[in-house]
């Protein structure tokens, strides 16, 4: 389909008949944003095929990447008064074309500022199931810049972290000791109009596609290996209805790429990540990568508006960042309270208690968790423990069973519309 390979997903039929299994699009969940459809074993006529190929052909962006970053260069010689960027095309436009886009709104006197910070121009995409962009708000973006610079990072592959990625780039064109340099790589082509080929690489993370093909992916596979491996970081934000499974996929062929420099070469060495994500993901992320572990802080989001840091309940973010460094070089904001737990060798935030029974700081959503005697484990302080489904679980639940996991926590009991991790 357009987005590059397809997925290879399951229809799961009723108890004992085996489900059937066909190819979609790996990035849209919505029929409606791309129809691609085939059966596993299904034959696809010629003439389908070639309706196929015409049909993705007809759905590439209108300009290359190299054509916009030409259109970029001359963009930056026009006075400021002729600095326009249509809003309706997500466009920088060039006098020449402004008649075309008479009749759409547009924005004037386009000033380098805004040139390094494409996350502020563009407005954010919010397609729910395919492409929800939630941006870092100010206090996240830095703490992350703060931290990869603390621990010695000199390159951060920016995996759908647009707004990480202009931080970096403006300080690095700002600021005479900066030296950090990143390369983003996200599916929002509209990001080709602001950075070259070496700094932006049209990507799809749920199937590992570049769409700039070989050259793209040698770019990527060069960067990671610069300086013999040595000195970078992946930093990923991925959209949270995305599959673990899929994501897990892309990141494992990243690590690969990095894993042939000399760095990588060394027993065990794992290319350094940060996994940003809701922490209900926890034990699908670690089913993948065992050797990451979570962190308590909270990461918070410009236009999400239960996403937001702060003190009181449900408007606490639920995202995190999973990492493979050792978690006690993670430091975490002291005057935001988070404090060090010399037992559990990690930063924790202020509501988490080091529970003595289970012996570890055992909050997840930052609340204070209680122990459970009979499930033998800390529990949400909201949850009480239901004999009849013999475990912990909120009080105005119904009592039945189902078989099959949930699809966001992988537990048995509930489905997806009632996690008791989404509440
Ligand atoms: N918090 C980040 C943005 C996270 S939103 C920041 O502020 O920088 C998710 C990002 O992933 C968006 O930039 C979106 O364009 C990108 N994205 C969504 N689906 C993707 C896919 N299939 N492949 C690559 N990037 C994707
Ligand atoms: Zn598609
Ligand atoms: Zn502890
Ligand atoms: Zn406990
Ligand atoms: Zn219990």
């Amino acid at each position: 389909c357009p987005l590059g390979p397809a997925l290879l997903f399951v229809k799961t039929g009723q108890e004992n008949t085996e489900g059937r299994r066909f190819y979609a699009c790996s990035a849209c969940r919505d029929r409606k944003d791309c129809n691609f459809f085939q059966w596993e074993n299904e034959k696809v006529s010629e003439t389908r095929l070639a309706a196929r190929e015409e049909y993705n052909r007809n759905h590439q962006p209108s300009f290359t990447h190299g054509q916009n970053v030409e259109r970029y260069k001359d963009f930056v010689l026009l006075p400021l008064s002729k600095r326009r960027f249509c809003q309706e095309c997500q466009q920088l436009l060039l006098p020449a074309e402004w008649e075309k886009h008479s009749d759409h709104q547009f924005r004037c006197d386009i000033s380098t500022a805004q040139l390094r910070s494409p996350s502020r121009l563009l407005y954010p995409l919010e397609n729910k199931k395919t492409n929800a962009q939630y941006l870092f708000a100010d206090r996240s973006c830095q703490f992350l810049l703060d931290l990869i610079i603390d621990l010695g990072f000199r390159r951060v592959l920016s995996v759908g972290t647009p707004r990480l990625h202009e931080m970096i780039q403006s300080k690095d064109s700002q600021e005479e000791d900066f030296r950090v340099r990143s390369l983003l790589l996200d599916i929002d082509f509209r990001y080709s109009q602001f950075y070259t080929e070496d700094e932006f690489c049209h990507y799809n993370m749920f199937n590992h596609h570049f769409f700039g093909g070989e050259v793209a992916s040698e770019t990527c596979r060069k960067f990671l290996c610069e300086d013999n491996g040595e000195g970078v970081i992946m930093i990923t934000d991925p959209p949270f209805g995305g599959l673990v499974e899929a994501l897990a996929f892309s990141f494992k062929k990243l690590m690969a790429m990095w894993k042939e420099t000399e760095k990588g070469g060394h027993n065990n060495q794992e290319l350094p990540i940060f996994w940003i994500f809701p922490y209900f993901f926890e034990s699908r992320i670690l089913e993948f990568f065992p050797s990451f572990s979570m962190m308590d802080y909270q990461v918070d989001y410009d236009n999400h508006a239960l996403y937001k840091h702060g003190k009181t309940g449900r408007r606490q973010s639920p995202v995190r960042i999973f990492t493979n460094l050792t978690p006690s070089k993670i430091v975490l904001p002291v005057e935001e309270g988070y404090r060090f737990c010399a037992i559990c060798q990690r930063y924790v935030s202020p509501g988490n208690q080091h529970c003595e029974i289970c012996n570890s700081c055992t909050s997840k959503d930052g609340r204070r968790w209680k122990h459970c005697v009979l499930c033998q484990k800390c529990v949400k302080p909201s949850w009480f423990h239901c004999d009849n489904c013999n475990c912990c679980t909120l009080q105005n639940h119904t009592c039945e069973k189902t078989d099959a996991g949930c699809f966001v926590c992988g537990k048995s009991g509930h489905k997806r519309s009632t996690c008791p991790s989404l509440s």
